[in-house]
């Protein structure tokens, strides 16, 4: 599989509009970009593409990498930047499957697959495939898992996407907190590639409101607030999975400019062949 980082930024991007800090300006001068969250998985053994969360920034995305349009997608939570790009579909495409949970989320009243029907029930185009968590379905070729992660308030999922042929695994932990439950920490184990969020360097938990917590040995916070990881809780999170590569997403401005756009942290276009 060919996975292609189309957005790796959080939910105001890099650069942020109206932003002039350091890493802000390095980016504008470095012509490198953070958009908002998706990831574009292309099965190579049948030409199928997958969606990982519609972005904003879809039309931009794809003109940019000049990557094939997606033939399904999924969407692991509905905060607008990983599910509002569904829209730009309207013309583009004549038919989408959207695969999403079946779990009724208390704090909407629905599932996100309900959502997103009733946000998107005006496009023809987009059909949605509600799917149970922790349970394998197949799409584009691949074998797909919804997996839960920690996002509160909003029930949200990580995923895991395999490759039957080959055996090629990715897993992203979609945004969450280090608080990842036991079962979904086995299901995103192994794998050739995790794409784990990780909104800024344990450092700047001083800057949350909250905090942060879910400390290491070290006392060095691995959730920010109760969101989303640290870079440090990602990196302890691919270190104890056993990811063969991590790339962090999810990453805010907030990151210092010299390190900024280096790995692990991910930018945008950035592509793996698994
Ligand atoms: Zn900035
Ligand atoms: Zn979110
Ligand atoms: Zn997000």
């Amino acid at each position: 599989m060919r996975v292609t980082l189309l957005g790796t930024g959080d939910t105001t991007g890099t650069p942020r509009p109206g932003c002039d800090c350091a890493t802000c300006l390095a980016a504008r001068e470095r012509g490198v970009e953070r958009t908002r969250s998706s990831v574009h998985v292309r099965n190579e053994a049948t030409g199928d593409v997958l969606l990982v969360d519609a972005s904003p920034d879809f039309r931009q995305q794809f003109l940019r990498e000049g990557v094939s349009l997606p033939d399904a997608a999924v969407i692991t939570h509905v905060h607008f930047d990983h599910l509002d790009g569904l829209g730009n579909v309207f013309r583009v495409l004549d038919h989408l499957p959207v695969y999403a949970a079946d779990e009724t989320d208390p704090e909407t009243g629905e599932s996100v697959a309900e959502t997103v029907r009733r946000k998107y029930d005006y496009l023809d185009a987009v059909s949605v495939h509600p799917r149970t968590p922790c349970e394998s379905f197949r799409v584009c070729g691949f074998d797909v898992t919804l997996v839960p992660v920690d996002h509160p308030p909003l029930l949200t999922y990580g995923l895991v996407i395999e490759a039957p042929e080959t055996g090629a695994t990715l897993a992203l932990t979609g945004d969450t907190s280090y608080r990842v439950p036991d079962a979904s920490r086995e299901a995103l184990r192994d794998a050739d590639l995790l794409v784990a969020d990780g909104i800024v360097p344990a450092s700047l938990c001083s800057y949350h409101p909250l905090g942060g917590r879910d400390e290491d040995d070290a006392g060095v916070p691995r959730t920010f607030g109760t969101k989303h990881m640290t870079k440090e809780g990602a990196l302890a999170l691919a270190d104890e999975l056993d990811a063969r590569e991590v790339r962090i997403v999810h990453c805010a401005h907030r990151y210092p400019p010299e390190t900024a756009f280096d790995p692990p942290l991910g930018i945008d276009g950035e592509t793996f062949d698994l």
